[in-house]
This record gives structure tokens, C-alpha cells and sequence, in this order.
């Protein structure tokens, strides 16, 4: 089984001013992996260095043991990559982007018409083949760059945040798409949203300002955060200051009082807590929300 080595990348912006990646390290085999991490954590920055897009400062990635600086034009003809910009293709027809990204690629143009006309089916734009991209919806165009990622029957798959600006249902499709098309390769998705990759995703990776906070399965991770999730029932005037001391990872009405659900390390006194089983939403919160706990 092949595998992905990012070996203890480093990489600074504005001449050391911003530190983007801090010394990152993880082996990825085949099956999904969820980059998670808020905006400016760094997500951008790790695909753009595994895509061979961007150079570390420090650290090198390795494929089946080999630096992919060494593979070269090997390593992108295994590669698929969406990057994260829309837009940039706005006046081209989706077909002409489509051959335009095959012939990049090296593709023979007896594969290329083979694989656009079954790629078009696969996201379902088969009609739209002939319009231009500036006319199309945000889900049609992540699909579009989806596909144009697809072209060379990728062993890696890099997608940054393919859900970006798409509505629930759209989100739902793209996610099941992914699921379907992962089958015997290495894919990374990188997103802020939990529900993109909670079920799909063999292994979460959480970042947090360029460093690894951990990576594992859902239901390991969740661990962590076992005997930490509380529901509280609250006065209206509780509220504040509840959201001030406390993340609150939800909250609902109930007649004149306020459920509050919190993660905390911290069970407030004076106030019935119920147990609550955890969810990767209140981990995410409890990794990646500052709070001034005063208790
Ligand atoms: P994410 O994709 O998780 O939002 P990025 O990798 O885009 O994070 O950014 C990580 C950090 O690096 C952020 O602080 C961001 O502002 C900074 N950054 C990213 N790209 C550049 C760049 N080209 N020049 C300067 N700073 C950058
Ligand atoms: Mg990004």
C-alpha cells in the first residue's frame, strides 16, 4: 500500500513574520483523512506544499519513501488537486476547461474525450458541458474543479474545502460523491465544517496555527472530550454569562429557559449538569475556541 510522508515541514510567510506551518509531520495511507482547522490554521498552505505547489522552508515530503521533489513529474501524474480559488475559469466553456486541464495533465486526446465524457456524468454535468463557468452555481463549479482533479485517475487526491460555499444539500452530494470516488487512493480533504468529513473520514487531523494537535479516528478523538460535555437549563439572563465563561457549543429554548450545551473542563457549580454524550462539533469547539474560563 503506498503512502504519503510529510516529514517535519516548516514554512514561514512575510520573511519569518508569519509562521504558517510549524514543523508538521503524518504518514497518510489510503482511505480519507479530514483536515480540520479554522481559518488561517494552515491548511492551504500543507496542500499547497503536498501538491508540490510551494516550497517548505524546512522538512520534505515523501512518497513511498521517495522526496517528490526527486519524483518530479511522476508524483503530478499521480496527483489530483483542487485548489481552493473559484473563478479563475469563469469565461471558459466547462468542456474547453476540461480539455484545456486534460492536455496539462499529458492526457492523449482519445483518453481525454473518454475521461471528460465520463467525468461529466460522474458530477452530473453532463449538460452543462457547453456553458461558460462564470454562469454557473457555487456546487456546480466545486464539482467542475472536482472533476478537472479526477482527470488522471489520481492516487492522491487533494481537495481544499470542495464544500466551500455550497448549500446544505449540495454539501450532502459533494460529501457522498467523495466518499464513493476514494476507493484505494490517498485523499485529504481539508474543511472548517464538521459534518463534511465526521463520517467520511477514516482519520480527522486537527491543525491549529500551523501545528498538529492530534490525528485519529472520530470516535478516538472523541475520547478526549469524554465526561467534558454538559447540558444545563438556564435562565435567559444566565445566557451571557454562560457564552462568556463557557464554549457553548449550543443552545435551545425551552419555555421561559435556555438549554445551554457546553464543553468544559471545568462542571459549573450551582447548576444541574446533565451528561452529555460528545459530538466532533464540541470538539472542535473545545480545540479550537479560546475562552477566559474564570471557574
Ligand atoms: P487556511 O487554509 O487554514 O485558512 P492558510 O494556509 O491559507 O490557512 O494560511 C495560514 C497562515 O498563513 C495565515 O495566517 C495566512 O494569513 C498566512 N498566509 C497564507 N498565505 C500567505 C501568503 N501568500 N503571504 C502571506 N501570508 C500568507
Ligand atoms: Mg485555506
Amino acid at each position: 500500500m503506498s503512502n504519503l510522508e510529510i516529514k517535519n515541514i516548516s514554512k514561514t510567510y512575510k520573511k519569518g513574520a508569519v509562521k504558517a506551518l510549524d514543523s508538521f509531520s503524518l504518514k497518510l495511507s489510503s482511505g480519507v483523512y479530514g483536515l480540520l482547522g479554522p481559518n488561517g490554521a494552515g491548511k492551504s498552505t500543507l496542500m499547497n506544499i503536498i501538491t508540490d505547489n510551494l516550497n517548505s522552508d524546512s522538512g520534505e515530503v515523501l512518497y513511498d519513501g521517495v522526496n517528490i521533489k526527486k519524483l518530479g513529474k511522476d508524483y503530478r501524474s499521480l496527483l489530483g488537486y483542487m485548489p481552493q480559488q473559484q473563478g479563475l475559469y469563469d469565461d471558459f466553456t466547462l468542456n474547453r476547461f476540461l480539455w484545456y486541464m486534460a492536455a496539462l495533465k499529458g492526457l492523449k486526446k482519445k483518453e481525454a474525450k473518454q475521461k471528460i465524457t465520463s467525468l461529466l456524468e460522474t458530477v452530473n454535468l453532463t449538460g452543462a458541458a457547453h456553458k461558460k463557468m462564470g454562469g454557473f452555481s457555487g456546487g456546480m463549479k466545486q464539482r467542475a474543479l472536482i472533476a478537472q482533479a479526477l482527470l488522471n485517475d489520481p492516487k492522491i487526491l487533494i481537495l481544499d474545502e470542495p464544500t466551500a460555499g455550497l448549500d446544505p444539500k449540495e454539501r450532502i452530494r459533494i460529501r457522498n460523491f467523495i466518499s464513493e470516488i476514494a476507493e484505494d487512493k490517498i485523499v485529504l480533504i481539508s474543511t472548517h465544517v464538521v459534518s463534511d468529513i465526521e463520517f467520511i473520514a477514516k482519520e480527522i487531523i486537527l491543525l491549529k496555527s500551523g501545528q498538529l494537535i492530534s490525528h485519529d479516528t472520530c470516535t478516538n478523538l472523541l475520547k478526549q472530550i469524554e465526561g467534558k460535555v454538559y447540558e444545563i437549563e438556564i435562565g435567559k439572563d444566565k445566557l451571557k454569562y454562560f457564552q462568556d465563561n463557557y464554549r457553548v457549543s449550543n443552545l435551545r429554548h425551552n419555555d421561559e429557559n435556555i438549554i445551554v450545551r457546553i464543553v468544559t473542563d471545568d462542571i459549573p457549580s450551582d447548576y444541574a449538569c446533565t451528561q452529555t454524550k460528545p459530538s466532533l462539533e464540541d470538539l472542535y469547539l473545545y480545540v479550537f475556541e479560546k475562552i477566559n474560563q474564570t471557574s
